[in-house]
């Protein structure tokens, strides 16, 4: 079985999707390769090229291209539930990704205002003030945690050089308001018990996000490896983090 297709626009869906409803996704990443700062084992869209991020910032859409996709997007289809910025990778990592929320933000409040804004990151950039700042222009800020200690997060996220779990986690710290999403895997690297489950569990609790969101994996994914968790695990355990944390936590 081979892994998901790149999305090849700047708009895909809308998405049926278990969280967000009718979901139409904007992709800020290039449409012919994936870009992350990331490498998850479990990435549906495969591993991410070896080595850092290019340094050149090439192949983004444009925020005129962005704002004109969803214009017309918007224009062909009944309104979704939400604009989900999300795609071929990290969507931080667009080179002017607070620019871009901003406008698309007056855009939806001109057009369509009952239309939630989301996105779905990897808070590999939630250390820099500005892109905190435009992520509390979103609705639904939704950002991943699948570790709670550095070497769980060396080994199921494998980030490039730089991005660190020390600097995720003050990030994170430094942000009023967010939903937290984990990936629970299990296998040879995994986050569903033990010391890794433990330290997830005090490090959500530190952060006290607005609610938690646990799902697992549907393969085909970039490591073989990754085993599921299945959806009665990820009841129990969103019960016990619910218990252990004092948070909403709900399993996908
Ligand atoms: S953060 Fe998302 S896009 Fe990036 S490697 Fe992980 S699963 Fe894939």
């Amino acid at each position: 079985m081979s892994v998901l297709k790149l999305q090849s626009d700047v708009i895909y869906g809308p998405i049926n999707s278990r969280r967000l409803g009718h979901s139409l996704g904007i992709n800020l990443l290039p449409t012919t390769r994936k870009l992350c700062s990331f490498d998850c084992i479990y990435c549906q869209y495969g591993s991410s090229d070896a080595g850092s991020l290019p340094e050149e910032h090439t192949g983004f859409p444009s925020l005129e291209t962005v704002l004109q996709s969803i214009e017309k997007a918007l224009s062909q289809q009944p309104q979704p539930d939400y604009l989900t910025f999300s795609g071929n990778g990290e969507p931080t990592l667009h080179p002017q990704f607070p620019e871009v929320v901003a406008e698309v933000r007056r855009l939806r409040d001109r057009t369509c205002p009952n239309v939630r804004l989301a996105i779905l990151s990897n808070s590999s950039r939630i250390h820099r003030p500005e892109i905190r700042e435009a992520l509390q222009q979103l609705d639904d800020p939704i950002m991943k945690l699948d570790a709670g200690d550095p070497a769980t997060f060396a080994q199921i996220n494998r980030p490039v050089p730089g991005v660190t779990f020390e600097k995720i986690i003050t990030g994170l710290a430094a942000t009023p308001r967010i939903i937290i999403q984990s990936m629970i895997v299990d296998g040879p690297v995994q986050n569903a018990e033990g010391e890794a489950h433990e330290a997830w569990l005090s490090t959500l609790a530190q952060l006290s996000p607005e609610k938690v969101q646990i799902y697992s994996t549907e393969r085909p994914v970039a490591r073989t490896e990754v085993q599921r968790v299945s959806k009665v695990t990820l009841e129990g355990l969103a019960r016990n983090a619910e218990k252990r944390t004092g948070l909403p936590v709900r399993a996908y």
